[in-house]
């Protein structure tokens, strides 16, 4: 059977903290503030695969009460989010996901994110796609404030 989901986070910047998107560190003058790595896009991309799979969101597999989770890289997550997969029966058939910022520029990182993000996936590169656009400046991503990122997953339940 063919399933699909939808993700959506947004995380806000922070001072002294990595920039972290896709599992790729982005040279940034801040980061984004969060409980694990803040790693707005792999956060996206997990909720659309729980969704697909009519799973509870992340906040439920991964509280921010969760001691455990402080700092962690979100392939954690997503790696976690694939187990759930396997325990479905199901397969991914693709990824699509878009960003949401003014700064920093996306597409010189996108193929580093594709291959991160596919291989805690355990799917190919060609089977993530990650895209960028701004907020033409409007609201609280248009001035800078952080990041967005919404995500669609495409699964096949086997059984
Ligand atoms: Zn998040």
């Amino acid at each position: 059977m063919q399933r699909s989901g939808i993700g959506y986070d947004v995380h806000r910047f922070a001072e002294g903290r990595p920039l972290i998107l896709g599992g790729v560190e982005i040279p940034h003058d801040k980061g984004l503030d969060g409980h694990s790595d803040a790693d707005v896009l792999s956060h996206a991309i997990a909720d659309a695969i729980l969704g697909a799979l009519a799973l509870k969101d992340i906040g439920f597999y991964f509280p921010p009460s969760d001691a455990s989770i402080e700092g962690i890289s979100s392939l954690k997550i997503l790696e976690k989010v694939r187990t759930l997969v396997d325990e479905k029966s199901a397969t991914i058939n693709n990824i699509d996901s878009t960003l949401i910022t003014e700064q920093p520029k996306i597409l010189p990182h996108v193929e580093a994110m594709k291959i991160s993000l596919a291989a805690a996936l355990g799917i190919d590169p060609d089977q993530v796609g990650v895209k960028a656009t701004t907020n033409e400046l409007m609201g609280c991503i248009g001035r800078g404030e952080g990041i967005a990122a919404m995500a669609v997953a495409s699964v096949e339940i086997l059984d």
